[in-house]
């Protein structure tokens, strides 16, 4: 049988109780098709130790990320799930495109996904890097969703992470509740709505594939996180499979136990 294709989509920022239907309709598809199960983030709530836990499994103490300088980081020598999945089977192929580069630039601070240059130059291991913290989420999250779309339809990886910032961007700016937010939370779940029609149409050919979405941390109403207030610990992951069965979670699992049980999903 065709070994399972895992796609993990990181959603900065996002407030899922602010993820309404009408806002999010992509986003409710999938957790209808499958399961939605509940994490909580520890403190401090920042993107930089976030991200490196759901990416590792490693915990904030494990890994040594503080905050989005990185310094102090232990991530050298703690393979990120991407990774992980080739050491397990060689024959893998990876797929990872972000806007924050520190989640994936080779040449900047992190990165939290391995860059794994002998796979990159061998077309095993491929990444997409763009800026958004210059040139905003806006434009560089649409540019994140094109090449994904391509790569995955492409090359069907067997192990992808895709990310966008709007949703995070717009709450620090507008704050949570009000109308930029809900635009931003619309325009990320049409970009996971062209995702999903990859692997509609990838699955429709037979392939199996699991996608599951999550987030780093919720925002206070009036915008911002770091501290431990419900509306920002708050996180969760949505799962859904594709001529694959679903592994039942329980209804909250630790971030620490995202990356691990995704991999066993894998096999
Ligand atoms: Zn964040």
């Amino acid at each position: 049988m065709d070994r399972l294709h895992l796609l993990l989509v990181g959603i900065d920022g996002l407030r899922l109780d602010l993820a309404t239907e009408d806002r999010a309709p992509h986003l409710h598809g999938l957790i209808a098709r499958g399961e939605l199960t509940r994490m909580t983030m520890p403190a401090p709530t920042i993107s930089g130790p976030g991200w490196a836990t759901l990416l590792t499994g490693a915990s904030h103490a494990e890994h040594g990320v503080v905050d989005n300088t990185f310094v102090g980081s232990r991530l050298a020598a703690i393979p990120d799930l991407l990774s992980r999945a080739f050491f397990a089977d060689p024959a893998r192929t990876t797929f990872a495109a972000a806007a924050w580069p520190p989640l994936v630039d080779p040449a900047g601070v992190g990165p939290v996904i391995h860059t794994r240059d002998e796979q990159r130059r061998a077309e095993r291991h491929r990444v997409v890097v763009r800026d958004g913290e210059t040139y905003g989420y806006r434009t560089t999250d649409a540019e994140i969703a094109d090449f994904a779309v391509a790569g995955l339809f492409a090359a069907g990886p067997d192990a992808s992470f895709v990310y966008w910032s709007g949703v995070d961007e717009a709450g620090h700016v507008h704050g949570a509740v009000g109308a930029e937010y809900a635009a931003a939370i619309t325009r990320t779940d049409a970009h996971l709505g062209r995702l999903l029609q990859v692997v509609e149409h990838r699955a429709s050919a037979g392939e199996r594939w699991l996608v599951a979405v999550t987030t780093d941390h919720g925002h206070l109403d009036g915008g911002g996180h770091g501290g431990a207030e419900p509306e920002v610990v708050a996180s969760f992951v949505a799962r859904a499979a594709w001529n694959a069965p679903l592994a039942g979670w329980p209804a909250a699992i630790d971030p620490t136990e995202l990356t691990p049980r995704l991999l066993a999903a894998l096999g």
